[in-house]
């Protein structure tokens, strides 16, 4: 009878990232994962939206949960949620327009554009 070899476990060692200036430093940051503490904001009927900051090793990000109270009656609510997704959706393109290059003034001003040619 032929005996399978031991499984040998792959332990991946990453290294651990410090925190930084904005974020929790709580249970909230892991090794590598850094987490801001929650930011609120509040709507009519008890709606919520928590937003954090996010640091990982190879990207930064936005995390938001919103709770939103919709109607009792499914066409009302059917509705809501379709505004709910719009938006979001709206949010997701507003948020990711916000370049560098549009907060670079340096770069926005085009005084060329208002040059008028010699006569
Ligand atoms: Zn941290």
């Amino acid at each position: 009878m032929k005996r399978r070899p031991p499984r040998v476990m792959a332990h991946t060692i990453q290294p651990e990232t410090p925190h930084t200036d904005w974020c929790a430093r709580d249970h909230r940051c892991g090794l590598n994962v850094h987490t801001s503490p929650d930011m609120y904001t509040d709507g009519p009927l008890g709606a919520r939206g928590v937003l954090n900051r996010v640091h990982t090793e190879t990207s930064d990000y936005a995390e938001i949960r919103i709770r939103i109270p919709i109607s009792a009656r499914e066409p009302i609510a059917r509705k809501q949620l379709g505004v709910a997704l719009h938006l979001i959706r709206e949010l997701l393109y507003a948020v990711s327009a916000v370049r560098p290059a549009a907060l670079d003034h340096a770069r926005t001003d085009r005084p060329a554009l208002d040059r008028r040619p010699a006569a």
